[in-house]
């Protein structure tokens, strides 16, 4: 089966009791015993487990062609379930990543032992430089945020497994339908679902996949124990999300391409971040006031955090996602005040290219 099916098929059958096609949302939080430790079914608390996040996490498993998934209240409650399991140790992080990652890293988890490295993502020989004898992870986020910058998967895991060091891949912005981080060598990808695989901006999950099934065991453990589960009702939003994966990351592909392609060669654009894949476009501006002005040109394109939803969104990494990250630190990666960051939604292209045109105008 290819993914377009499996998103649709997987972890999705007809309940058995009422033959209704959707699997209901099973809003419970605790499951009937026949006798005492004796179970009906699998479940006995829906901290530990809920029939709406095993269907979810056969579906995004079944995207990696993974064996395992684990599901999340967030993507950081799933990061941090990878950094729960990790312990006391020394990890790498190539420096453009996600604000949130930096910020739970150094300002939550360095306190209980974990020290982090951030290193330019594109360059393997500063990943290398960065290991040390308590090194056990690398965290490779890419096309990175908000740069979109792209990190060399295969050659990463196999630095890491020369070195006997694991790799996790946040592979959010590319999607399953884009790059699937396992069969690269990765050991871990985490997604925040709350984005492309939701991808209506109605919900916030996360998840891990793997194939090792100690991880998987450890990760159902963390999310148990410390309370990191997600609700039913946003798992069973998220399964009726992934279901037109495939078919939105076409129109965004086709739209951020269009879209990119309209802001290059603008006088002020002074560089254009695109990947040549993907929903994302970033674009840096010669002053923050021409950046502001672009923003508040744009009809289409909401001002608003987060991406990966059917409509389009525009925002100012500097003031909103990545502001907690030290000014002098982010202008150094880049993350200046006149960069502006796009997640081209899925819809018509005419109408976006457009709006871009228009706003471009406004400057
Ligand atoms: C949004 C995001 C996260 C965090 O996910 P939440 O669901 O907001 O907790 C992590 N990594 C990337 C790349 C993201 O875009």
């Amino acid at each position: 089966m290819k993914l377009a099916t499996k998103a649709i098929h997987v972890g999705q059958r007809p309940d058995k009791e009422t033959g209704a096609v959707i699997p209901p949302i099973y809003q419970t939080s605790t499951y009937q015993q026949k006798a005492p430790g004796d179970l009906i079914g699998p479940y006995d608390y829906t901290r530990a487990g809920n029939p709406n996040f095993t269907n979810l996490e056969e579906t995004l498993a079944s995207l990696e062609d993974a064996k395992f998934a684990t599901v999340f209240a967030s993507g950081l409650s799933a990061i941090t379930a990878w950094i729960l399991e990790a312990g006391p140790c020394h990890v790498v992080v190539n420096e453009d990543v996600y604000g949130g990652t930096y910020r739970v890293l150094t300002q939550v988890f360095k306190k209980f032992g974990v020290e982090a490295s951030f290193v330019k993502g594109a360059d393997l020989k500063s990943w290398e430089a960065a290991i040390t004898p308590k090194t056990r992870w690398f965290f490779a986020e890419t096309p990175t945020n908000p740069l979109l910058s792209v990190v060399d998967l295969k050659n990463l895991s196999a630095l890491a497994r020369s070195k006997d060091i694991r790799l996790i891949v946040d592979s959010t912005f590319a999607t399953p339908c884009l790059q699937q981080p396992l069969k690269m060598g990765a050991d871990l990808i985490i997604h925040s679902t709350t984005k492309y695989i939701g991808g209506h901006s109605d919900l916030i999950g996360g998840v891990l996949i793997t194939n090792n099934p100690k991880l998987k065991e450890q990760y159902d453990f963390f999310r148990k124990a410390v309370g990191l589960n997600p609700a039913p009702h946003d798992c069973w939003l998220t399964s009726r999300g992934v279901k037109t994966l495939a078919v939105r990351m076409e129109q965004h592909q086709k739209n951020a391409k269009a879209v990119a392609k309209a802001l290059q060669g603008h006088a002020a654009a002074e560089t254009v971040f695109y990947p040549g894949f993907g929903g994302m476009v970033s674009v840096r501006f010669k002053k923050k006031a021409q950046a502001l002005a672009f923003i508040k040109g744009l009809k289409l394109f909401t001002l608003a955090e987060s991406l990966g939803g059917v409509e389009s969104l525009v925002c100012l990494p500097s003031i909103m996602t990545h502001a907690s990250i030290p000014e002098k630190e982010r202008e150094a990666r880049g993350v200046t005040d006149s960069l502006v960051r796009l997640s081209v939604g899925i819809e018509e292209t005419e109408d976006l290219v457009d709006d871009i045109r228009t706003a471009l105008k406004e400057i």
